[in-house]
C-alpha cells in the first residue's frame, strides 16, 4: 500500500481555513441556482480604480515584465518612505528599511519566519485574522489577549499583562481591526507603548485597513513613537484602501537590523512582488483614490447597525474602521456556527461564524459590508423572516 499521507508534522497545527469553507458553500449553492447575498468575503466589491489599472497596463507596455529587486522597485520605494514620513510620521530610509511585498499576508509570514525562533510565544488579539497560522509554520507559539467589546474591542491591558510571559517574543497589533473594527485609540497605544518596552518585546503593527475610518476616528502608527521604532514592524498594503486584492501588492517597514534577515527569508519565497502591480501602486499612492470606497463604505455601515438594532439579541459596538462588524447572534441562536450555516443553506445568506477568529469569537459572527446597501438590506429581510 503507498502511504498517501504525506504531509509534514507541522501541518497537524495548520487548520484548513473556516473562511474557505465558507466560500466553497456558496459556491455550491450558487451552482444548483440559488440567489447568494455575499456578507463574507474580506474584500471590497469595487473594481480597482482606473488610473491605477491604466499604470499597470502602462507597466506591461512598457516591457516592465522582469524579476525586480528583493527589496521592491525604488520608485515604490520612495513613494513608500513618503507616503510614511507625510501621513504615518515615521521616518524610514528607502534604501534598505522598506520591503515591498507580495500583498501584506506575504509580509506577516516573512517577519514571522525570519524573527520567531522554535518555541518564541507571540501575543496575538482574540478575535483576530490569520496570524496564527504562520507563527506556528515559523515553530512559534501563538498566545491570545483579549479585545474588550465594552472598549469598542480596544486591546485589554490586564489581558495583555496575563499572557506575557518569558518566552515573549513579539506582540501582533492590528488596527483597525479585522473582524470587529477597533481601532487603537492614543490612551490605549501609551499603554501597549509601556507593556512593550517593559516586557522588551517587538512590535508587528498590521496596519492593513489604516485609510478606512469613520467618524474621525485616528490612525496612529506606533513605530511614529521614538521608544517603539526600533522594535516595530510595520505592515501595511494596497488590497483594502484601492482594492487591488488580486494585484498582490502589500510592504512592510522596520529598522534595517530587521529587515536583514527578513530579506533573506524573501529571497527564498515569492522573490519579488508582481514587477507590473509594484509599477500601479506608485500611482495609487500619489491620489485620494481610495475616497468614494471609504464614503459607500461608511454608508453601508450606517445601515448593518440600523438593521442589527432591530433584531432581538444582536448588538455590537458600532466599527470605527475597515468593514466588518462582529455582532453577537440573534436571541435564541447561541450557537454561532449552527446559526450561520443554517442561515446560508436555508436562505442564503452568507456570514462568518466568529469561532473562526479565535475562542472570543463564540456567539458572535462576522458581517464584511462588501455589498451595497440594496443587497445588505435583502441579506437582513432574508434573516428577519427566517428567524
Ligand atoms: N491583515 C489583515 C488584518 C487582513 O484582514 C488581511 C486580509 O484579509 C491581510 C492582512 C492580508 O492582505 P493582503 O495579503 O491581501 O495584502
Amino acid at each position: 500500500m503507498v502511504n498517501l499521507d504525506h504531509s509534514a508534522s507541522r501541518m497537524d497545527r495548520i487548520p484548513f481555513s473556516g473562511i474557505r469553507k465558507i466560500f466553497e458553500e456558496c459556491d455550491q449553492l450558487e451552482q444548483s441556482g440559488t440567489d447568494v447575498v455575499h456578507l463574507e468575503i474580506g474584500r471590497p466589491d469595487f473594481d480597482t480604480p482606473s488610473e491605477i489599472k491604466q499604470a499597470g497596463s502602462q507597466a506591461l507596455s512598457d516591457g516592465h515584465v522582469h524579476y525586480t529587486s528583493n527589496y521592491g522597485i525604488t520608485p515604490l520605494r520612495s513613494a513608500l518612505s513618503d507616503k510614511l514620513s507625510a501621513e504615518n510620521g515615521i521616518n524610514y530610509d528607502p534604501e534598505n528599511e522598506i520591503v515591498v511585498t507580495t500583498g501584506a499576508t506575504e509580509a506577516v509570514f516573512v517577519t514571522m519566519l525570519a524573527l520567531v525562533e522554535e518555541g518564541d510565544e507571540v501575543l496575538i488579539p482574540d478575535p483576530c485574522w490569520t496570524y496564527a497560522s504562520s507563527i506556528r509554520m515559523a515553530g512559534g507559539h501563538p498566545v491570545t489577549y483579549e479585545l474588550n467589546p465594552k472598549t469598542g474591542f480596544k486591546p485589554d491591558l490586564d489581558s495583555l499583562t496575563e499572557a506575557v510571559s518569558e518566552r515573549t517574543k513579539l506582540l501582533v497589533l492590528n488596527s483597525p481591526h479585522n473582524p470587529t473594527g477597533g481601532v487603537v485609540d492614543r490612551d490605549t497605544l501609551n499603554a501597549i507603548e509601556d507593556f512593550v518596552v517593559d516586557n522588551d518585546l517587538l512590535l508587528l503593527s498590521d496596519e492593513i485597513y489604516e485609510k478606512i475610518r469613520y467618524d474621525g476616528s485616528e490612525h496612529l502608527s506606533p513605530a511614529a513613537k521614538n521608544t517603539l521604532f526600533d522594535r516595530t514592524i510595520t505592515v501595511n498594503g494596497f488590497s483594502k484602501a484601492y482594492s487591488m486584492t488580486g494585484w498582490r501588492l502589500g510592504y512592510l517597514a522596520a529598522p534595517a537590523e530587521l529587515i536583514d534577515p527578513i530579506v533573506r527569508v524573501r529571497q527564498y519565497t515569492t522573490t519579488c512582488a508582481p514587477s507590473i502591480s509594484q509599477h500601479a501602486g506608485v500611482r495609487a499612492l500619489q491620489s485620494g483614490l481610495h475616497e468614494p470606497m471609504v464614503n459607500a463604505f461608511a454608508r453601508r455601515r450606517e445601515r448593518i447597525m440600523e438593521r442589527i438594532e432591530n433584531i432581538p439579541g444582536m448588538s455590537c459596538p458600532t466599527p470605527s474602521g475597515a468593514f466588518y462588524a462582529f455582532p453577537t447572534t440573534p436571541e435564541g441562536y447561541p450557537d454561532e456556527e449552527e446559526f450561520v450555516w443554517s442561515l446560508l443553506r436555508e436562505e442564503g445568506v452568507a456570514f462568518v461564524p466568529g469561532s473562526v477568529f479565535g475562542e472570543s469569537g463564540h456567539g458572535r459572527f462576522r458581517i464584511a459590508y462588501s455589498n451595497s446597501v440594496e443587497r445588505i438590506d435583502e441579506a437582513f429581510d432574508r434573516l428577519e423572516d427566517w428567524l
